[in-house]
Formats: C-alpha cells, sequence, structure tokens
C-alpha cells in the first residue's frame, strides 16, 4: 500500500511540472546529491570565502562552514538600468528624511512654520522615495522588459529629478 501512494505521489508531482506550473521544490537531499555531483573534480571556490570547494564531501564549506545550496545564476545580471532609474527617487528618499527635522523642528523651536518651498521639496522626496519601494517590489516586472524600455524609465526618472531641481533652483532665484 505504501509503495503505490509513494507512486501516486510522484505520478501527481510529475503532473504537476508542466512549463507554466512550478514543480515542488526538490527533496533536500536530491539537492545536496546535485551539488555535491558537480564539485566533484571541479574547481569552484566557495562564494564565501573562496576556498576551493572540489570533491565536497558535505554541503558546508570547510573553511568557512558556511552552508552550502544549489542555485541557479544569470550569465550576464543586468541590473545595470534598474539601479541607474531608483538612484535620483533613493537619493530623494533620503533627502527627504533628513529634510523631515529642520521642517518639524524649527516650528517647535519657535522658528515659525517651514517655508512652502521647503514642505514642497520634502514632499516631492516623500513620493520619489516611495516610488523607489514600488519599484522595488516590482522590480522583475521591470528586469523582465527589454533593454531600451528600462533605458526609458531610466531617462524618465531622471529626467523627473532634473526638472524638479531645476524648477527649485529658478524659484529660489525668483
Ligand atoms: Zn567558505
Amino acid at each position: 500500500m505504501g509503495l503505490s501512494e509513494d507512486a501516486g505521489a510522484s505520478i501527481a508531482r510529475a503532473a504537476a511540472c508542466t512549463p507554466l506550473h512550478s514543480c515542488e521544490p526538490m527533496e533536500a537531499s536530491e539537492s545536496v546529491d546535485l551539488l555535491l555531483a558537480f564539485l566533484r573534480e571541479r574547481d569552484v571556490p566557495c562564494p564565501a570565502c573562496g576556498y576551493n570547494l572540489r570533491n565536497l564531501t558535505r554541503p558546508q564549506c570547510p573553511e568557512c562552514r558556511k552552508e552550502l545550496v544549489l542555485a541557479v545564476g544569470l550569465k550576464k545580471p543586468r541590473f545595470g538600468w534598474f539601479l541607474v532609474t531608483i538612484t535620483p527617487g533613493l537619493f530623494s528618499g533620503i533627502a527627504a528624511v533628513l529634510l523631515l527635522m529642520p521642517i518639524i523642528i524649527v516650528p517647535l523651536l519657535g522658528g515659525g512654520p517651514a517655508p512652502w518651498r521647503v514642505v514642497a521639496v520634502d514632499a516631492f522626496g516623500w513620493l520619489s522615495g516611495f516610488a523607489v519601494l514600488v519599484l522595488l517590489n516590482y522590480r522583475f516586472v521591470f528586469l523582465r522588459q527589454p533593454q531600451a524600455a528600462q533605458r526609458t524609465c531610466a531617462v524618465v526618472a531622471w529626467g523627473i529629478h532634473l526638472i524638479v531641481l531645476l524648477g527649485l533652483i529658478a524659484l529660489s532665484l525668483l
């Protein structure tokens, strides 16, 4: 009975492994076997300490004792445009947090309310920082886009920030 249940489970798992549905996680021991087989007669440095993992017998680096797992990596990771796109928002968000302090503290010390321009800059910074959080959440959607579309996003992000910056400079000169 036990055997047929196992067979049934295997068939069920095989049936679930269509290209549209991801398979169940590989059995841990199976994954370890594949890792050790990969490292047999192969010079691979430990990702943590660089120790040569050739002929490893258990899924742990003998040098730094870090647990090792089998993983799939990209031949050429392309995060370039993503990083370029989030950079202005990242700095704006950090600046917005810092700018909030004088906006709150100066009126408390009797210095009067912050000028509306400063509040507007801070609001833009928060909005921009929030946009970065949304982008980080949907990073895989971004990374799936063609390079040209990713470049356009980067240009738009930088364009918006430069326009706002130039607008502020123009306003402060008035
Ligand atoms: Zn190591």
